[in-house]
């Protein structure tokens, strides 16, 4: 295949010279990720996600590995989020057949998720590279001097304000909006004996209501039996901390 045109590269009505011929062949679905492919991946996200060119562009310019690759995370954060996928069950790995290393899985969790976040205006861009671009047009432009970076502060909180009310609008997905119907006195209650190492601590969300211990009952959740923390304030939609036991 030397000489292979790279298709990405040319837009419609652009001319080629060579000479094409018709192979016979089947498609074969892409591979499935093994866990050592993830950080190459943020490393590269520009191969696997649509990223307009501009974005694109900063993303290469900012990779701070210096692979000069359009990337998302920093070299020292990339482990960290992947690790994080992994303990708050977004990712889960699964023996494959013939395969030496297990597959990287995406749990119902993370569908549901990423189903969530791609119906929601607003949210759309934390499901995109595009965000790690944003902020880093943001950063750069604080660098310059062309804006505070309380102005840049100022801006993200904003986002953050119509992020929320925009996910708390609509309470049909149970790891967005109101938690769901409580006990009938209106106390929020655990449904299991153990405890987890951060119960009865203050919630950090919103400084008001107690970390209760839950469990994951689900069985198809691939945290199943996972012990978690939720808020026991009604108004707060706080969980996680996702624990085996
Ligand atoms: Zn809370």
């Amino acid at each position: 295949m030397a000489n292979a045109l790279d298709i990405s590269k040319f837009e419609v009505g652009s001319a080629v010279r060579g000479r094409a011929y018709v192979r016979e062949g089947k498609t074969v679905p892409p591979r499935y990720f093994v866990e050592g492919d993830l950080i190459l991946i943020m490393d590269d996200i520009g191969r696997y996600a649509n990223i307009g060119k501009e974005d694109a562009a900063i993303l290469r310019e900012k990779n701070s590995t210096g692979s000069g690759k359009a990337g998302i995370g920093t070299a020292r954060t990339r482990g960290e989020v992947i690790k994080k996928l992994f303990d708050d069950g977004f990712l889960y790995k699964e023996k494959a057949k013939g395969k030496k290393s297990p597959i990287v899985m995406p749990s119902e969790k993370s569908i549901a998720l990423y189903e969530k976040l791609s119906q929601c205006g607003t949210a759309k861009v934390l499901i995109s590279p595009e965000m790690t671009a944003k902020w880093e047009t943001g950063l750069t432009m604080i660098e310059r001097g062309e804006i505070t970076p309380a102005q840049f502060m100022d801006q993200l909180y904003k986002f953050i304000m119509q992020l929320t009310t925009d996910m708390t609008a609509n309470p049909t997905n149970p790891y967005f909006g109101k938690p769901r119907a409580a006990a009938g006195d209106g106390t929020v209650k655990s449904n299991c004996d153990e405890k987890h190492p951060k119960d009865g601590q203050l919630c950090d969300k919103c400084k008001d209501g107690q970390l209760l211990t839950m469990k994951v009952v689900k069985k198809e959740s691939s945290a199943f039996g996972k012990l978690y923390v939720k808020c026991d304030n009604k108004k707060c939609d706080y969980f996680g901390e996702f624990i085996k036991l």
